[in-house]
């Protein structure tokens, strides 16, 4: 039976990954900064708390990263860890450089210093490239970083990519493009749309106050997207991958699919506000997922249209009071 950590298992991608992983037959352990005080929401959703083992490991602490991997012996780890928004790294962007850079330097030392065949999937983003224009972003496209969120994932996959070089580890990063489910915290944009225009249905009117919705995303199905991670884990030799389904949207057209889902137009809810506008922000972000198809075979099965549409199922069955 093989050992996974996940590093940040209380977020979206930890719940889905563990459920992948146990169905797997892997042993499970899912590290959370403070695991005796965290409530393991998502676990719980996907039914998951009895299923996996939990523990506290600060990543930007390398002892706390250190005693957690010898005492838990994995052979993967799947690095998910690390303040997550783009929007709030404006606000934070030190915090966001230490959980993000930092800590998976932590994790590459000390993989190297406990000399262990461990296999780390780094998780990276597509915010790396900054604005692609129309010119689809592929394992190549050089990184143009708009945000502190994006400086620090870009100056984390350049550590990966180093330690792999220089000592030979399996360290690989997945250059991800956005990916959304009913797990999203409300924060993200996705499900601030969804949540919104499912209460507006509810409520019988109401306005959804966004910021600049003329962006445009590759916005996939977080599910499948674990599945990728897996798979990059399981190739002879570490590579770096960029997922994502291969179509971009415009926030309006989102936005315009998920009030249609609840029989609303959006037109008639939307207020834009200047201040919810990002200090610079990406107008559009494009990829070209082909390699991931070639080499992993992996392939986005749903595109935005489905993201919405089961994003807002699961929102209306939530508020019916009915579980996932
Ligand atoms: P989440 O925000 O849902 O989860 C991230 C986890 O990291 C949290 O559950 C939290 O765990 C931990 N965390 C949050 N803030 C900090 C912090 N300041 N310092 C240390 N740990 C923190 O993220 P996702 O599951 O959506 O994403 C997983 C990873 O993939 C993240 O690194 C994200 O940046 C990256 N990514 C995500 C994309 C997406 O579209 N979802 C796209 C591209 C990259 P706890 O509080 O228990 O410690």
């Amino acid at each position: 039976m093989k050992t996974a950590l996940i590093c940040g298992i209380s977020g979206q991608d930890g719940a889905y990954l563990a459920d992948l992983l146990i169905g797997k037959g892997y042993r499970v352990i899912g590290s959370s900064r403070d695991a005796q005080t965290k409530n393991f929401s998502n676990l719980s959703r996907l039914g998951l708390v009895n299923k996996i083992e939990t523990c506290s490991m600060a990543l930007t602490d390398f002892r706390s990263v250190l005693q957690t991997l010898s005492q838990f012996e994995p052979d993967e780890i799947y690095n998910l860890a690390g303040q997550s928004s783009v929007g709030l790294s404006f606000q934070q962007p030190v915090e966001t450089f230490d959980s993000i850079t930092v800590g998976t330097i932590n994790l590459l030392e000390a993989i190297r210093f406990l000399d262990r065949p461990i296999r780390l999937y780094n998780a990276g983003s597509s915010e790396c490239f900054g604005d692609t224009g129309n010119q689809a972003a592929n394992e190549n496209t050089a990184f143009k970083p708009r945000s502190p969120y994006a400086t620090a994932k870009s100056a984390a996959h350049w550590a990966v990519a180093n330690y792999r070089e220089a000592y030979k580890l399996y360290a690989c990063t997945g250059i991800l493009f956005n990916h959304e489910s009913p797990l999203r915290p409300k924060r993200f944009v996705t499900r601030k749309v969804v949540l919104r225009a499912c209460e507006i249905a509810r409520a019988g009117g109401g306005t959804l106050e966004l910021g600049n919705i003329a962006i445009s995303r590759d916005w996939g199905w977080a599910p499948e997207y674990v599945e990728a991670m897996w798979r990059m884990l399981q190739l002879d030799l570490p590579e770096d991958f960029v997922i994502a389904t291969g179509q971009s949207n415009t926030l309006k057209q989102f936005c315009a699919d998920a009030f249609d889902a609840v029989g609303l137009d959006a037109g008639d809810h939307i207020v834009i506000r200047k201040d919810l506008m990002r200090p610079s922000d990406i107008m559009a972000g494009k990829a070209d997922p082909s390699k991931a198809k070639k080499t992993l075979r992996w392939q986005a099965k749903h595109t935005m249209r489905d993201v919405v549409r089961m994003m807002i199922d699961a929102e209306l069955r939530q508020m019916d009071g009915a579980s996932d």
